[in-house]
């Protein structure tokens, strides 16, 4: 049987890719949701991959979920944390639950799934644990001062984990995609995304979720164990660190 791997907003777009790419490869795969039951039942169906609904901004929430999907399917080896949301506004007008929101469901669950998972896979000497963070956790997004926080946040959670978790055969790392074609980002009027968006993509195109999927699948492998710590982006050349 192949590791188990959860992959957090696992059910729609980016996860949903990772969540199919990791089954593909051999991966015992669990995907978590907040809430679209009907998203969640078409994409177990159509994978075989169990979902399981929690909150992730909330700490027991996710210890909770865990444990659900350790009793299905095993102790938890590879942790995709990607569940995340945006709540756009310029500073001026954003008002705290805006910000709270998107801090809480992409930063402060990070802690959370990874407080909750973190123990066993030192115990266990082993651990994959990848974020996906954000383009514009690298270089700023003119209104989306919470959500740039958020996810500058994993990185610097990401680095400081790593270094804590390196001699426990855990590795940890983070991903940053730019413009992905999820639904919401298809959802943008074609003529904003010829004229303002395209043009500051030097490969011109969207980014597909299955090569999001690819970058995870790279880095949870037990043959990538020297790759910790590490902000993979892939961004179409958009921003270059
Ligand atoms: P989607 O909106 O398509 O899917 C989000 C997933 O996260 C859904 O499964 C959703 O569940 C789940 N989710 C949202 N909030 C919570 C919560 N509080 N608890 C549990 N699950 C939750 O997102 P994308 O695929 O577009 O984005 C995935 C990740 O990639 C995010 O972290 C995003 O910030 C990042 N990203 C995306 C980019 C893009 O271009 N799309 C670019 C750069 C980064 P439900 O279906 O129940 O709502």
């Amino acid at each position: 049987m192949g590791r188990v791997a959860l992959v957090t907003g696992g059910t729609r777009g980016i996860g949903a890719a990772v969540s199919k790419a990791l089954k593909a490869a051999g991966y015992q795969v669990a995907a978590s949701y907040a809430g679209n039951d009907a998203a969640a039942a078409a994409f177990t169906a159509e994978t075989g991959v169990p979902a399981f609904k929690w909150d992730v901004a909330d700490f027991e929430a996710c210890k909770a979920g865990i444990a659900a999907v350790e009793a299905a399917l095993g102790p938890v080896e590879i942790l995709v944390n990607n569940a995340g949301i945006t709540r756009d506004g310029m500073l001026h007008k954003m008002t705290p639950d805006q910000w709270h929101a998107v801090i809480g469901t992409n930063l402060t669950s990070v802690f959370n799934m990874c407080r909750n998972v973190i123990e066993g896979m030192r115990e266990r000497n082993f651990g994959r644990i990848v974020s996906i963070s954000s383009i514009n956790g690298q270089k700023g997004q003119m209104g989306q001062t919470n959500y740039s926080a958020a996810k500058a946040g994993e990185i610097g959670f990401t680095k400081a984990l790593a270094q804590e978790s390196a001699r426990k055969g855990i590795t940890v790392n983070a991903i940053c995609p730019g413009y992905i074609g999820t639904e919401m980002v298809r959802a943008i009027p074609q003529d904003v995304l010829d004229k303002q968006i395209l043009p500051q993509v030097p490969l011109g195109r969207l980014g597909e979720p299955e090569e999001i999927a690819r970058c995870v699948l790279f880095l949870v492998a037990d043959d990538a164990g020297f790759i910790t710590g590490a902000t993979l982006s892939a961004n179409g050349g958009q921003y270059m660190v």
